[in-house]
């Protein structure tokens, strides 16, 4: 195993999820990049995980309005730091950066994860014709690194995107959720989880993770939770 894996990284060298450039053997960053990435820190909306601008709030001004369907959110980057490393992750075939973010995610949410007990892990879907255009799906390629690490099932079939939608940064509150009206299907009478944690790359609305954790609460999902990789700035 050992010997495969100096092949694969002879042949295919890791490269550094903040300015791609080859990282030495057995490292996942560059430690001079990994200072550019900004973690959420301080006072957390307690619903969302957005960074709150004021100590005394519980809630960010958009969780404080709109009730979400699932329980709660962990994020670890601020959005605007890591950006241009998860556009290469969706956009460059630069699936290798998920060792490094799962591995960061874990070491900050790890034990809390755990200890909610989760049945599965499940990634938000990707249109089916759109993952075998890209090859796969971020989320997903999250999911299984964040799994194997906590030891905890990552279940991708249970939930499928269904519909083709747009990106939701192009629209307005009401536009999203039309875009997501039955996006997500889940086909199966019957699902028995008690806990699942979604995951998902980046946090925006939350109106994704949230038509997602309306499937499985129709389905009975008595706790959901989601863990993304960075979230927007203060609001
Ligand atoms: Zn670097
Ligand atoms: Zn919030």
């Amino acid at each position: 195993m050992a010997i495969k894996e100096m092949i694969i990284s002879a042949i295919f060298p890791r490269r550094c999820p903040v300015c791609d450039e080859i990282v030495p053997g057995g490292e996942l960053i560059h430690p001079k990049c990994k200072k550019k990435l900004k973690t959420v820190s301080g006072n957390t909306c307690y619903k969302c995980g957005k960074p709150l601008s004021e100590e005394s709030r519980e809630y960010c001004s958009d969780c404080a309005s709109t009730k979400h369907i699932f329980d709660r959110n962990f994020a670890l980057y601020k959005y605007r730091s890591i950006a241009g490393s998860v556009y290469k992750f969706k956009y460059s075939g630069r699936r290798e950066y998920a060792d490094f973010y799962a591995a960061e995610i874990v070491k900050r949410f790890g034990d809390e994860l755990k200890a909610l007990k989760p049945d599965a892990l499940i990634p938000v879907p990707m249109y089916g014709p759109k993952k075998r255009t890209r090859g796969y799906n971020q989320a997903e390629v999250l999911a299984v690194k964040i799994g194997k690490n906590l030891g905890i099932p990552v279940d991708s079939r249970i939930i499928k995107r269904c519909k083709k939608t747009v990106p939701m940064k192009l629209l307005d509150e009401q536009g999203r959720m039309a875009n997501l009206k039955k996006a997500f299907n889940i086909a199966q009478n019957e699902v028995k989880y008690k806990c699942i944690i979604l995951i998902d790359d980046i946090y925006t609305t939350g109106s994704t993770l949230d038509a997602v954790a309306a499937e499985f609460r129709r389905m009975g999902v008595k706790n959901i939770y989601c863990v993304t990789l960075a979230i927007g700035q203060v609001v």
